[in-house]
């Protein structure tokens, strides 16, 4: 699956960003002729295979992975995170959801709180939502850029050019130490994400999902994209690429994802660490001596 997926995963990559614009972004698998149970298909061969790729990523314990997910509400990561990582040992991986700061994190730098979550060598970090949300919700609503405590005279209009220099840097510093980062941008359309609202309140098992605040942030979908836009524009690299997944199919958006994923994962030519042959030996001579045991 993932060699036939590579070759249709370039249309979503973007390493570089200045050229981009999101008006030329699919939302739907458009071109993609594939069932729904080939979908499916795809996906269970993914998901093992990924399996097997984290097996290797945990015991060589030298690459460590990012995965960090932005969206609009209801766009589908949470269900992209679970299919996707179904089939990794838990301890190999963990999830960390960024919602709005705590005193605490307003307290400190925009990205304390999350460096304090970054991945250990050998693992799979996932954030859902991120330091990214830094140049979204906070730009699309300058009043949270005022409860952040800077001093006054550094909160200038050029802080958002400022900002994407030092996640640049950053993930730059990071993948120089050996961190492997995707950025996913589950791109849904603002008519799918309405069909989806009004599920999360007809279906009484869904209530849960659905706040007015989600509504109330539909309203600002213009200044969202334009947002995601420049964001992607500025902080799109060959070190950190964003991967722009159209998110109206929710399996092909956990396709796209597994795919990205294994293609990383692939390029990192991981193998299980070498037993020396001295190694070797004593674990011959422990072998010989549990062999003698009488029990
Ligand atoms: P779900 O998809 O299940 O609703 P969620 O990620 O949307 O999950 P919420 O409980 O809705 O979770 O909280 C996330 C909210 O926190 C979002 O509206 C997001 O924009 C906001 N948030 C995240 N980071 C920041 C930040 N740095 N400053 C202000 N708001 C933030
Ligand atoms: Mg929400």
């Amino acid at each position: 699956m993932a060699k036939s997926l590579k070759d249709h995963l370039s249309p979503y990559v973007v390493t570089k960003g200045r050229q981009f614009r999101l008006a030329d972004c699919d939302t739907d698998a458009r071109g993609w002729k594939m069932s729904k149970d080939e979908m499916e298909d795809a996906l269970q061969t993914g998901v093992a295979r990924l399996g097997e790729l984290q097996e290797k990523l945990y015991a060589q314990d030298q690459w460590g992975v990012l995965l960090i997910f932005q969206a609009m509400d209801a766009a589908g990561k949470d269900g992209a995170i679970k299919h996707v990582m179904s089939g990794v040992n838990p301890q190999g991986c963990e999830v960390y959801s960024f919602k709005a700061p705590s005193a605490e994190d307003l307290d400190h730098d925009f990205m304390w709180r999350t460096s304090k979550c970054l991945p250990e060598r050998g693992r799979i970090g996932i954030f859902n939502r991120s330091y990214y949300e830094e140049t979204l919700v906070v730009r699309v609503h300058p009043e949270f850029l005022q409860k952040q405590k800077l001093p006054p005279s550094l909160v200038k209009k050029r802080i958002w050019k400022q900002r994407f220099e030092d996640i640049n840097a950053f993930e730059r510093y990071l993948s120089r130490n050996g961190f492997v980062i995707r950025k996913f941008f589950l791109n849904v359309s603002k008519k799918e994400q309405k069909k989806r609202f009004l599920e999360r309140i007809d279906q009484s098992q869904k209530n849960w999902k659905f706040s007015a605040a989600d509504a109330k942030e539909r309203g600002c979908w213009d200044q969202y994209m334009e947002a995601y836009e420049d964001m992607i524009r500025k902080t799109a690299t060959g070190y950190a690429p964003w991967i722009v997944v159209p998110a109206d199919n929710k399996r092909f958006a956990r396709l796209v994802v597994a795919a990205t994923v294994i293609d990383a994962l692939e390029d990192l030519n991981l193998r299980f660490p070498r037993v020396s042959p001295e190694q070797k030996k004593a674990l011959e001579a422990i072998r010989v001596a549990l062999e003698r045991e009488r029990a």
